[in-house]
């Protein structure tokens, strides 16, 4: 107890004088300053206070932040699920935090350790102050002097172009990654739990710009924009628009905070939560999953790649596709080459309202739209 008060008592007393005079006050104050007055009391004159020697050995300059733990974990038993440093931080921090939470707590103070690579110029050299070829993060995420030549990109995109290259090795781009990526969205879940951030990022890609972008978003078109405001065929788009809006914000919040979260507070309904972050991790629903969909939609999209060959380079729009099959073989559609696709230039008008060439006249809406003007289901 003496001894810790001893302590206390000689490290809150240094602590105010580097507080007050900087950290040089270790080599230049004399012995008798450095000591607290109960030490120096119990030291009984100033001979017995030169016994005391300031230790002026290097202990580890990576100390305070392998202590860091203390401060970070909020409960002491908590570890940290993942430290991420690069790999010569393996002799460093990853080291020092280890050493000094085994010695106090006897656990590791992480659960998983992520050593990541060094990033490299464009040219693939190491960046270097002498060779001018540094980039700084803060002149990505500000802007430099010159804006135009150095434009300003926030912290999110700094984020988004870190994830993306592989933490690991050489990111490989091919068939076989944009193949995985139709698979399925727990895939992103999996790759997060890796650290394979490099991977959620072409996942999210390929189901933004591949399926929701280039053929979710033109297929539903018509019923989002033309049919009845309470059509359940516009309702049904628009409760998959929102699951899929809600899968893609949660998905990329780990990586795009500042956007994820502005689009979470934007969203015109009803939130579990007042931050994305709050929200917890999303879990598929189960009852998006139907057996047969897939093979489904993905024989309606070869039908659809058959009609788009047969036009190249037409408006779509004006010519009309027939689907031929043998009587009996409704079930076989969905294997290739049980049906002939016929494709004839439409003999019908361009409707003025929903612009698909179904009308009678070019003057009158289609059959269609007179009905949604009637409000069919608003009655
Ligand atoms: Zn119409």
């Amino acid at each position: 107890m003496v001894f810790s008060r001893k302590l206390r008592d000689t490290a809150g007393h240094i602590v105010r004088l580097v507080e007050q005079h900087g950290s040089d006050i270790w080599w230049t104050y004399p012995i008798e300053e450095l000591l607290p007055e109960s030490v120096l009391k119990q030291a009984g004159s100033s001979a017995s206070a030169q016994e005391f020697v300031p230790g002026r050995d290097v202990l580890d300059i990576w100390f305070d932040s392998g202590t860091s733990w203390v401060h970070v974990l909020e409960d002491a038993q908590q570890r940290a699920d993942v430290y991420m440093e690069g790999k010569d931080q393996l002799g460093g921090w990853f080291q020092s935090s280890l050493l000094t939470s085994v010695a106090c707590r006897n656990k590791a103070p992480y659960r998983n350790v992520v050593v990541h690579g060094f990033t490299l110029s464009e040219k693939g050299e190491k960046m270097s102050k002498s060779a001018g070829n540094v980039v700084d993060p803060d002149v990505v995420i500000n802007g430099g002097k010159d804006k135009v030549k150095e434009p300003a990109y926030g912290a999110d995109v700094l984020r988004w172009w870190v994830a993306e290259s592989n933490v690991f090795t050489e990111v490989m781009i091919g068939p076989t990654v944009l193949n995985s990526a139709r698979e399925d969205i727990n895939k992103v879940t999996e790759a997060y739990k890796n650290y394979e951030f490099g991977k959620v990022i072409r996942l999210l890609e390929a189901l933004v710009t591949r399926d929701l972008s280039s053929f979710y978003f033109s297929i539903i078109k018509d019923r989002l924009y033309c049919e009845e405001e309470r059509d359940p065929k516009r309702r049904s788009c628009q409760t998959a628009l929102a699951e899929a809006l809600d899968i893609v914000v949660r998905s990329f919040a780990p990586i795009l905070p500042h956007l994820a979260e502005e689009v979470f507070q934007y969203l015109p309904y009803k939130k579990e939560g007042d931050s994305v972050f709050r929200t917890g991790w999303f879990v598929p629903n189960s009852v998006w999953k139907k057996p047969g969909l897939v093979e489904a939609v993905e024989a309606t999209c070869s039908m659809r790649d058959l009609f788009l060959g047969a036009i190249p380079g037409k408006n779509t729009a004006e010519y009309e596709l027939s689907v031929v099959i043998e009587p009996g073989l409704l079930f076989e559609i969905l294997e290739e080459e049980s049906y002939q696709v016929i494709v004839q230039k439409t003999t019908k008008e361009r409707c003025p309202r929903c612009r698909k060439y179904t009308a009678e006249s070019a003057l009158a809406p289609c059959p269609r739209c007179l009905e949604v003007i009637a409000g069919k289901w608003s009655q």
